[in-house]
């Protein structure tokens, strides 16, 4: 008989995630994406995961964390697991306490002969990288991209070539394919990684773990078969597909929705204060920002307050605008 594998040990439970960065206080788009992931997997019966993507050491404060739960809880968005208080089976639910497990699939990718040790500086990469992105993306040139890929397993863990004390990051070789995946709002997309985003950072010569790594290691971890963001993360998809792939673990479902704008047409950032949760809170009672992210999200033709829950029978993925942005 043949062995389970790990696709057929998939939670057949529809279960969600938010995956919050406390660096700040959520604002409108952020609410937009829990909401929406939130009466996905609700409406059919589901779990819903609170993540903490705590990993970038400088920027992430507990007392951001602190304040996501409490402008959730206001909102009536409640989680089955996670939080701050790591509660469930999946934990610790806070990415700075999972670094030994992300070490462990990083060890795995090493063995598969595709990581590399990179020593550029930034002024390196900039110095060598294709023509400049509108969005100010940077691409890697491949600088120290060995010359055959994968690396022979002679080279590998030994870091052949880096000296040992160099800070180095480790790399991921992408192919020159194009990477396909359907999302559950924008549809169809193919990515061609090494033309928009080039060899990727698994760790940082800092020891930071890259947003990549950790965020498949943790969905795939924790159960997680849909996963509901932003649209400007659906790049980010296609690298995560590679990494599913390369780690033969099964890949959730994805649907990108909308990024919010302000009046001015500008994408809500956490840094502009105007429509984020502290002051939305002075001025808005909480059903009244659930019916104006309701409406934003096609599923109610007036913005009228309500709670969350109401919405549950109406949520259909086909209602949620598929442009890029949403302008307020
Ligand atoms: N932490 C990211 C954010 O706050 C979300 C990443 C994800 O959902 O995969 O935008
Ligand atoms: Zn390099």
């Amino acid at each position: 008989m043949d062995a389970p594998s790990i696709a057929s040990s998939r939670p057949t439970v529809p279960t969600g995630r938010y995956a919050p960065s406390p660096t700040g206080r959520m604002h409108l788009g952020n609410l937009f994406s829990a909401l929406m992931s939130w009466l996905s997997v609700k409406s059919r019966g589901g779990r819903w995961i609170l993540r903490i993507e705590d990993l970038d050491p400088q920027r992430s404060k507990p007392e951001f964390s602190r304040l996501i739960e409490d402008d959730l809880n206001w909102l009536g968005l409640d989680w089955d697991e996670g939080g701050m208080a790591d509660r469930g089976p999946h934990g610790p639910y806070s990415q700075s306490l999972r670094g030994e497990i992300y070490a462990e699939y990083l060890a795995r990718l090493d063995a598969t002969g595709y990581t590399y040790p990179c020593t550029c500086t930034r002024a390196d990469i900039m110095a060598t990288q294709a023509p400049h992105q509108s969005d100010g993306r940077v691409i890697y040139g491949g600088r120290c991209r060995p010359a055959t890929m994968p690396r022979p397993a002679s080279e590998r863990n030994n870091n052949a070539g880096v000296n040992t004390a160099t800070r180095y990051s480790t790399r991921l070789y992408v192919p020159d394919e194009e990477i396909e995946f359907t999302d559950k709002v924008y549809g169809h997309r193919s990515v061609n990684l090494t033309r928009e985003c080039g060899d990727f950072i698994l760790r940082r010569a800092d020891g930071a773990w890259a947003y990549q790594l950790a965020v498949v290691v943790d969905d795939a971890l924790m159960g997680v078969n849909e996963v509901v963001r932003g649209s400007d993360l659906l790049l980010s998809t296609a690298q995560q597909m590679y990494l599913y792939r390369l780690l033969g673990l099964p890949a959730p479902d994805f649907a990108h929705v909308p990024l919010i704008c302000n009046s001015e047409g500008r994408r809500l950032s956490k840094r502009d204060m105007s429509l984020n949760m502290s002051e939305l809170r002075k001025g808005m009672s909480a059903r009244e920002i659930i019916g104006t992210l309701a409406h934003i999200g096609g599923l109610i033709n007036e913005p009228a307050p309500c709670e969350a829950r109401e919405l549950l029978g109406l949520f259909d993925w086909k209602k949620i605008p598929s442009t890029e942005t949403i302008c307020l």
